[in-house]
């Protein structure tokens, strides 16, 4: 990826913020990882952190009866939800929030659930899951995607990608193991199949860059950035048994 400059950012949410989602997962996996929670309370209270335009957080919707508070920093996303919610008559169960999910505004020991699709790594995995863990009632969940090599000797241009973009990746193995260190319970933990990140995330992105390359024309940085972000999705084509992401259920011991 280039520098982040202003212009990169501009870019790359243009590409962004006209996706369905904002990495990789889909309904059925957010179901399945759903499941493997085992028994919530009727209308649970959860917490949907990095939620994007909340893709995720309307499906949590969907399939429970659960009050939701839904946390990003980036506004354009938190009022694409917004506008959803409205559409979907589901004011009084979802709350989009503008913020940071280091410091969701929640009291401790109120949440029954903490959902995180492909965000936890922007605060660490282990600096989130201590953050969060006073958050959560006894006996309360947390859900994540992370993405996690599945070589231990990933072919060099792969390597070199993530390198660049998360340094500190590690395998699903360490991240378990990191976990229980932190306090939890391990309920689960499953990889993405390769539709869910195709479905709402890379086909569209690919739709958009295509979209995209006229209005940038002629702009150098523009045009690296769209291509640094179509090689990742041609990265992925060639790559992608070499690195996924991993949903992660985990219970709260305290
Ligand atoms: N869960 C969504 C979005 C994933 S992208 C999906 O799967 O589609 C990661 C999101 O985390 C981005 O929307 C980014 O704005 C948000 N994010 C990163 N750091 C954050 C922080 N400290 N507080 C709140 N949101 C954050």
């Amino acid at each position: 990826m280039p520098d982040p400059t202003p212009h990169f950012w501009e870019v790359f949410f243009d590409v962004y913020e006209a996706l369905p989602r904002q990495g990789p997962g889909n309904r059925d996996n957010t179901a399945r990882a759903l499941a493997l929670c085992g028994e919530l309370p009727p209308a649970p209270t959860i917490l949907d952190l990095g939620c994007g335009s909340g893709a995720q957080t309307l499906h949590l919707a969907a399939l429970t009866n659960g009050r939701i508070t839904a946390v990003d920093r980036h506004a354009p996303f938190v009022a694409t939800l917004a506008r959803s919610v409205a559409n979907r008559g589901l004011g009084n169960r979802v709350t989009p929030l503008f913020g940071d999910m280091a410091a969701p505004p929640i009291a401790p020991g109120s949440v029954d659930l903490i959902w995180s699709e492909g965000a936890a790594y922007f605060l660490g995995i282990e600096c989130a899951l201590q953050l969060w863990r006073p958050l959560l009632r006894p006996g309360g969940h947390v859900a994540f995607t992370e993405a996690v090599w599945r070589q231990s000797d990933p072919p060099p241009e792969a390597r070199e990608m993530w390198t660049g973009e998360y340094p500190a990746m590690a395998d699903a193995a360490a991240n378990l193991l990191l976990a229980e260190r932190c306090g939890y319970e391990v309920r689960g933990h499953f990889t993405l199949p390769d539709a869910a990140w195709w479905d709402d995330f890379y086909t569209p992105m690919e739709q958009r860059l295509a979209e995209l390359r006229p209005k940038y024309a002629g702009d150098t940085e523009a045009s690296a950035t769209l291509d640094a972000l179509s090689g990742e999705i041609e990265l992925h084509r060639r790559y992608s048994a070499c690195y996924g992401y991993e949903f992660v259920v985990l219970r709260c011991g305290n």
